[in-house]
C-alpha cells in the first residue's frame, strides 16, 4: 500500500477553502450542503440539481507514479480510490470491492509506432462501462447493508449503459434495477445482456425511442408519489460511484506506457464522463501530454472549444450511438477541474467532430492497414488522435478502444467485408431466452408498473 500524506498532499479543490475535507462532495450548484461519498453515491444528485465533486483532489506520491509498474492493479486501485471514498467504506471492503471491480484484462495493443489502443471492453458486457457500474453496485450493496428497504435503481440505455448496470447489479442483495430499453432498436447482443438475467434485473422494453426512455426515467424522479414509495436512484455517469473508478484504466494505461515522453491520450467522448476521469487522473499527478475528446456529429464540446460558445443541441443519431449525446452532463465537472477558465482548459484538451462515413472509413483502413478491427467509437477516438498528431509530430498517443467491435456488428462487417467471430466470453447469451416486459412510450406506463410491483 502506497501511504498518501493527507495534510501536505492535496490540493485543495477550486472553490473550496480551508474547511475542505477528504471524502466529501459538494454540489456544483452550490446550493446544497456538502455529502458524504456515501450520501454523494445513494443520492445520485444533490438536491439543487448540481453534481457532485470532491472537495479536495489527491496529489499522489512522486514515487508512486515512478515505480508504478511495482503496483498490482489492485493495489493501483486502493490508493487512487481511497482518498475519494473517505472513511464511507473501510478499507479492507474497499479492498474487495476494488479487486472484484477489476478482475479483467486492460491491455495496451500497438496498432504502430505512434498509436496504441487501450481496449475497455474485455469486462463481462464488452463495453467500458463494466468499471463504474461494478463498483457502484458493490458501493450501493455495502450502504443497503443493514437496511431493510430496497433501493430501487431506474436507468435508460440506448445500449451499452444497461447491460453493464444490469450485469453488475445482478444479485446485489436490497438493490432492485429497473432497465429501459428502446424497442428494436438496441443491437442483439446488448438486447439478450439487458434481458436474459433475471433475478434482480427487470427489463422494460418501450415501443419507442432512447429519448422517450430518458424523459420518462427523468419524470419518475421528478414524481412525487414514486419517491414516497421507493427509494430511487441513478446509475448514469452522474453518479460519484460511477464516474470516479474511471481513472484507474488512466493508471493501468500508463503501468503499460514504456515511452519516455507522456501520452497523448484521446477519449471517444458523449456524456464526458470518461475523459473528466481521466483528466482528473491528470491533476493527482498522472502523466499526460494532452487530452483529445473525440466526438461523432454531436459537437457541442468541439464547437465550443473554438467559438466558445456552449451551446447544447438535441441529440443526432450516429453509428457510434453510445456518444449521441447533444448536452453532455460531466462537461461542468471539466469546466470546474480548470477553474472555469476555458484558456486553461484549452491548453490540455483539443476536440475533434468525426462524421460517419469517416468512422467507417477509418475501420476500413485500420483494419486493412494493421489488422486491427476498431469498433464504431474506438474508431472516432483513432482518428481524433491521427488528426492531432498531423500537427503534433513528435507526440505518441493512446486512443481508448471503448467496446468490443461484435456489438455493433452491422457496422463494423461492411467496413471490414469479415464476420467478426463472437468472443467466448459471451456465447453462452445465445442460448438464452429474452424476458422484457413491453411498455408504452408514456410515464404513466411506467408509473403504473413501477406501483404495481412495489
Ligand atoms: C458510454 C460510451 C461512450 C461515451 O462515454 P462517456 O463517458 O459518456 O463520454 C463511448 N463509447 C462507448 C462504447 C460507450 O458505451
Amino acid at each position: 500500500m502506497v501511504s498518501i500524506n493527507f495534510n501536505k498532499r492535496f490540493l485543495l479543490s477550486p472553490l473550496q477553502g480551508a474547511g475542505a475535507r477528504v471524502g466529501a462532495y459538494y454540489s456544483l450548484n452550490h446550493q446544497s450542503p456538502a455529502v458524504t461519498f456515501a450520501e454523494a453515491t445513494v443520492k445520485g444528485q444533490a438536491p439543487d440539481k448540481g453534481l457532485y465533486f470532491p472537495q479536495l483532489i489527491p496529489l499522489l506520491p512522486k514515487g508512486f507514479i515512478e515505480n508504478i509498474g511495482d503496483y498490482s492493479k489492485e493495489e493501483i486501485g486502493v490508493t487512487v480510490m481511497q482518498p475519494y471514498v473517505g472513511d464511507s467504506i473501510p478499507g479492507n471492503v474497499l479492498q474487495h470491492i476494488i479487486s472484484e471491480t477489476i478482475n479483467f484484462e486492460f491491455p495496451l495493443v500497438k496498432l504502430n509506432d505512434a498509436v496504441y489502443s487501450l481496449e475497455l471492453f474485455h469486462g463481462p458486457t464488452l463495453a467500458f462501462k463494466d468499471v463504474g457500474a461494478r463498483f457502484m453496485s458493490r458501493c450501493l450493496g455495502y450502504f443497503n447493508r443493514n437496511s431493510n428497504h430496497h433501493t430501487t435503481v431506474l436507468v435508460a440505455t440506448s445500449g451499452d449503459t444497461g447491460g453493464a448496470v444490469a450485469n453488475g447489479f445482478l444479485g446485489v442483495e436490497g438493490v432492485d434495477v429497473v432497465i429501459l430499453y428502446p424497442s428494436g432498436k438496441v443491437s442483439p447482443i446488448q438486447e439478450l445482456q439487458l434481458t436474459t438475467l433475471g433475478q434482480n434485473i427487470a427489463a422494460l422494453e418501450v415501443t419507442g425511442t432512447f429519448d422517450d426512455c430518458q424523459a420518462m426515467v427523468k419524470q419518475a424522479f421528478m414524481d412525487n408519489d414514486l419517491s414516497q414509495k421507493l427509494q430511487l436512484t441513478s446509475a448514469n455517469s452522474i453518479n460519484v460511484a460511477r464516474w470516479l473508478p474511471q481513472q484507474l484504466y488512466y493508471f493501468f494505461a500508463y503501468q503499460q506506457w514504456a515511452d519516455g515522453q507522456p501520452p497523448v491520450i484521446s477519449v471517444p467522448s458523449g456524456n464526458f464522463g470518461n475523459i473528466c476521469a481521466g483528466m482528473l487522473a491528470y491533476r493527482s499527478g498522472l502523466p499526460v501530454q494532452h487530452f483529445i475528446a473525440a466526438c461523432n456529429a454531436n459537437d457541442v464540446v468541439p464547437q465550443f472549444l473554438e467559438s466558445g460558445n456552449y451551446t447544447p443541441k438535441p441529440a443526432v443519431a450516429t453509428i457510434s450511438n453510445a456518444m449521441d449525446v447533444g448536452n453532455p452532463s460531466n462537461f461542468v465537472r471539466i469546466m470546474e477541474m480548470f477553474d472555469q477558465n476555458t484558456g486553461n482548459l484549452k491548453s490540455m484538451l483539443s476536440s475533434y467532430s468525426v462524421d460517419d462515413a469517416t468512422t467507417a472509413q477509418t475501420i476500413k483502413e485500420v483494419y486493412t492497414k494493421c489488422g486491427y478491427m476498431l469498433d464504431p467509437h474506438g474508431a472516432v477516438g483513432y482518428y481524433a488522435l491521427s488528426e492531432y498528431l498531423k500537427t503534433h509530430p513528435n507526440g505518441k498517443g493512446i486512443f481508448l478502444e471503448t467496446a468490443h467491435p461484435v456489438k455493433f456488428p452491422e457496422v463494423v462487417e461492411q467496413a471490414t467485408g469479415t464476420k467478426i467471430p463472437f468472443p467466448e466470453s459471451v456465447q453462452y447469451l445465445a442460448a438464452r431466452e429474452k424476458k422484457s416486459i413491453l411498455v408504452d412510450a408514456n410515464f404513466e406506463s411506467l408509473k403504473e408498473w413501477l406501483i404495481g410491483r412495489g
